[in-house]
């Protein structure tokens, strides 16, 4: 497939360009190399204020600018990046990246959040909390514009210990949300036992059969546990004014904006 797609769009990490292996090999050792040359790059998504449609933050996304492939969004490397262990260091420069983006916007008197995806590894990292530590450090942000991304299944790796590190992530500052809500092995439990502050319903809730009873009971739920909430993937005016009628509290989807470079999510 690559011959026939052209010398300028070279298809690589595909199946039946070699075995599955030698492909990841390929890539990790590509991506190892992207990270050291500075081809990653952050776009960002608004979230906005589900009443007043006014922007309260971002979500910082990671893209790789690859010199044959164009942009490669993260579907297509976290994975893997994941398995060989380089979202550890990738995810600290995605962290330190995003401080300082949302550090240069605080600086701009424009007082808004940054949300960071981390993965599992990451939180395991013995030492994730002097990262992020530091991260806040380096880049001045202020400790309440940040906050924290985990999904159920990191949390559930291990949950007596997610509970004492978000303990310590918080006491920093900084916010936890819950990711992807209801993907995951949810627990009702998890919510009683997690010091967290906002959930993000995924948007198959909201995109999908019933999303009235889904995203309804999710907000109760959340609510009762004094919980934000933050609907994922509202791509028309009918998700938006469900999810408004619902009492979500933020909105985030491509019926607002949909991720972008930082020149362009907050022109100056
Ligand atoms: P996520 O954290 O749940 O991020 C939301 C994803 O949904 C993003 O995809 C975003 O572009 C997409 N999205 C937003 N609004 C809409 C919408 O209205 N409709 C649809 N169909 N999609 C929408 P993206 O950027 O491809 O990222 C995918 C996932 O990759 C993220 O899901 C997150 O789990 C992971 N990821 C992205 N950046 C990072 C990172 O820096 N570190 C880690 N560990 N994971 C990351
Ligand atoms: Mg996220
Ligand atoms: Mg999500
Ligand atoms: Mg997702």
């Amino acid at each position: 497939r690559a011959k026939t797609a052209g010398r300028n769009r070279v298809r690589m990490y595909e199946p039946g360009m070699g075995s599955e292996s030698a492909q990841r090999l390929m890539l990790d050792r590509d991506l190892r190399a992207a990270l050291a040359t500075g081809e990653l790059l952050l776009h960002y998504q608004s979230v906005v204020e589900a009443v007043s449609g006014q922007p309260q933050g971002f979500e910082a996304l990671v893209r790789w600018a690859h010199p044959q492939q164009g942009l490669i969004s993260p579907g297509q490397f976290i994975p893997v990046a994941e398995e060989t262990g380089l979202i550890v260091p990738m995810g600290t420069w995605v962290l330190g990246e995003a401080c300082r983006q949302a550090a240069a916007w605080q600086g701009r008197g424009q007082a808004l959040t940054m949300s960071v995806n981390v993965s599992a590894r990451q939180f395991e990292q013995p030492d994730f909390v002097a990262i992020v530590r530091d991260a806040l450090a380096e880049s001045g942000l202020d400790p309440r514009l940040l906050i924290l991304e985990l999904t159920e299944r990191v949390v559930l790796r291990n949950p007596d210990a997610a509970v004492v590190l978000l303990h310590d992530l918080r006491a920093l500052g900084i916010r936890i949300a819950l990711d992807d809500f209801g993907t995951g092995y949810s627990s009702l439990g998890l919510l009683k036992t997690l010091p967290i502050d906002v959930l993000k319903i995924d948007r198959s809730f909201v995109q999908g059969d019933r999303a009235e009873v889904m995203v309804g009971a999710i907000v109760s739920l959340a609510h009762a546990f004094g919980l934000t909430v933050i609907a994922e993937g509202v791509e028309t005016a009918e998700q938006l004014a469900l999810v408004q009628a619902l009492h979500c509290n933020g909105v985030q989807g491509y019926l607002f904006a949909r991720p972008g470079p930082a020149h362009e999510v907050m022109p100056l």
